[in-house]
C-alpha cells in the first residue's frame, strides 16, 4: 500500500497560544532535518493548523516513520492515502480499495468521520458520514459500525484533494528542538547521562556535551565511544557540539595534593567549573548531568551538594529519582544502553578511592582545595584551550 502523505498530530504545541507558529515552524525544521537523512524526496509544510508530510519520490515507508518518531513534539503520524475528487461513488471505491489494501477482509468495527475543508462539495459531512458507512457495510460483510468505540475511526477529509487515514502512529512527545534554548551535557560513557541528555532534549532543549578523558588512563575506544553515544542521542537532539577535555593533568594533581578519599568530589567540582566555562562560551542556560540521589558514593545527598556549590548555572538531573532500571529502561528504548554497557574505563573509575567520603563537609573539602592553589588555575587553562571539539551531526 502507498502512503503520499503523512498527517503530524502534535500535542503540547497545540496549547501554546500566540507563541504557536514559532512551535510549528520549529516542529517543521526538525523533521526537515529528520527527513533530510531518508533516502526520497519530501515536503513538510503547514496548512490550516495541521503539518503535512508529502511524499514527492519513492521512498521507504520503515525509514521514514522511523525518522519521524525521533522528532519531539510529534504526538502521533497517520499515514494517509490521497485521491483525486472524481465524485462520490469513486470515492466509495477507492475507500473500499483502501480498507481492503491495509486491512485485508475488514471486519472491524468502524465509524466514519468526514470533514470539509471547503463547503462546495455537494454533500455535507453528515450525508458523507452515513452514505460511507453504507458502502462499508455493503462491501464488506463482517464489518459493524460502533459510533462510541470503534476500532478503526476513518477519516476522511475534503480538502481540494481527499485525504483518507485511520491509523495513528505513536511519536516520541515532548516539544520540538530548539524551543527552549541550550544547555551543556555532561557525557560519560555510562548509562545515566546519555538519558539524561535525551530527556532534556525531549522538552525541546538544543544540547551540547561535554566529556573528560584521561589518557593514557582512559584509552581511544572510552572515547569513540562517548562520541557514538553522543551520535546515538544526536538522532533525537539534533546535532552536538561534543567538547573533549583533557583532564589527566588535574587529576593527577588532585592525586598527588588532595585527600584521597576526597578525590571524586573535588574532581567533579573541577568538572562542573569547566562545564560551565564550555556552557557559557556556547550560550547554554544550564548544565545537564546523569546524577541520581544515592547510586555511588558522590550521589549522595551530601555529595551533591558539595558538587553543586561550584556551580552559577542551574544544574538539571532530569534521572535524580530514578531507580536505575527506570534509567536502563528509557536506555534501552533509545538504544544506548548496548553502547553504554561496553566494558572501557572512564576516567572516574581509575582515580577512585577504596572508601570515597559520602557525606563531604564543604568546608573541609575547599580546605583541601587550597593545597591545589599553586597550579590549578594554569592546568584549567591548558585543559580549556587543549580541548577538541567535535561536530557530532
Ligand atoms: P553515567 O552512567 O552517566 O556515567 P554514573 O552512574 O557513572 O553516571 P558518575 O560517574 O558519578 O555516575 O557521574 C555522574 C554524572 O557526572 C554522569 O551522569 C555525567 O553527567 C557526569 N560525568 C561523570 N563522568 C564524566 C566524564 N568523564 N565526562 C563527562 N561527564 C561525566
Ligand atoms: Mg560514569
Amino acid at each position: 500500500m502507498t502512503f503520499h502523505s503523512f498527517l503530524i498530530k502534535y500535542a503540547e504545541i497545540g496549547l501554546k497560544g500566540k507563541n504557536r507558529y514559532l512551535f510549528e515552524d520549529a516542529l517543521v525544521r526538525q523533521m526537515e532535518f529528520a527527513l533530510a537523512k531518508v533516502e526520497g524526496q519530501f515536503k513538510v509544510r503547514k496548512e490550516q493548523g495541521r503539518i503535512y508530510v508529502d511524499c514527492l519520490s519513492e521512498y521507504d515507508y520503515d525509514e521514514t516513520v522511523e525518522a519521524l518518531q525521533r522528532v519531539f513534539g510529534i504526538a502521533g503520524i497517520c499515514p494517509v492515502v490521497v485521491l483525486e475528487d472524481e465524485g462520490f461513488e469513486k470515492l466509495g471505491q477507492d475507500i473500499v480499495k483502501y480498507l481492503r489494501d491495509l486491512y485485508g477482509e475488514f471486519d472491524k468495527s468502524f465509524k466514519v468521520h468526514a470533514r470539509r475543508g471547503r463547503k462546495n462539495y455537494p454533500m455535507t459531512s453528515m450525508e458523507l458520514n452515513a452514505e460511507l458507512g453504507g458502502v462499508i457495510l455493503n462491501a464488506f460483510a463482517a464489518c459493524h459500525v460502533d459510533v462510541h468505540e470503534p476500532q478503526v475511526l476513518l477519516c476522511v477529509e475534503i480538502r481540494e484533494k481527499i485525504y483518507v487515514y485511520s491509523e495513528t502512529i505513536p511519536g516520541p512527545g515532548g516539544m520540538p528542538v530548539g524551543t527552549n534554548g541550550k544547555a551543556m551535557l555532561l557525557l560519560s560513557g555510562g548509562i545515566d547521562s546519555p538519558v539524561a541528555g535525551y530527556m532534556i532534549s525531549k522538552r525541546g532543549v538544543q544540547i551540547d556535551a561535554v566529556y573528560f578523558h584521561a589518557p593514557p588512563y582512559t584509552s581511544e575506544r572510552a572515547k569513540q565511544k562517548v562520541v557514538d553515544l553522543a551520535k546515538l542521542v544526536a538522532k533525537y537532539s539534533g546535532p552536538i557540539r561534543l567538547h573533549v577535555v583533557n583532564f589527566t593533568d588535574i587529576q593527577l594533581y588532585i592525586y598527588e595534593k588532595c585527600p584521597h578519599d576526597e578525590l571524586t568530589i573535588i574532581m567533579r567540582r573541577y568538572m562542573m567549573k569547566i562545564a560551565e566555562h564550555f556552557a557559557k562560551e556556547n550560550n547554554c542556560l544550564g548544565l545537564i548531568t546523569g546524577e541520581s540521589i544515592g547510586q555511588v558514593a558522590s550521589q549522595t545527598m551530601h555529595s551533591l551538594a558539595a558538587t553543586n556549590e561550584v556551580c552559577t548555572l542551574p544544574v538539571y538531573r532530569p534521572v535524580i529519582g530514578f531507580d536505575k532500571q527506570d534509567i536502563v529502561d528509557i536506555a534501552l528504548k533509545i538504544n544506548t544502553y548496548e553502547t553504554s554497557i561496553l566494558p572501557f574505563e572512564d576516567c572516574c573509575t581509575i582515580f577512585v578511592a577504596k572508601h570515597p567520603v559520602t557525606k563531604p563537609n564543604i568546608k573541609v573539602i575547599k580546605r583541601s582545595e587550597t593545597h591545589l592553589e599553586e597550579k590549578i588555575d594554569q592546568l584549567m587553562e591548558e585543559a580549556i584551550s587543549t580541548t577538541e571539539i567535535i561536530n557530532i551531526e
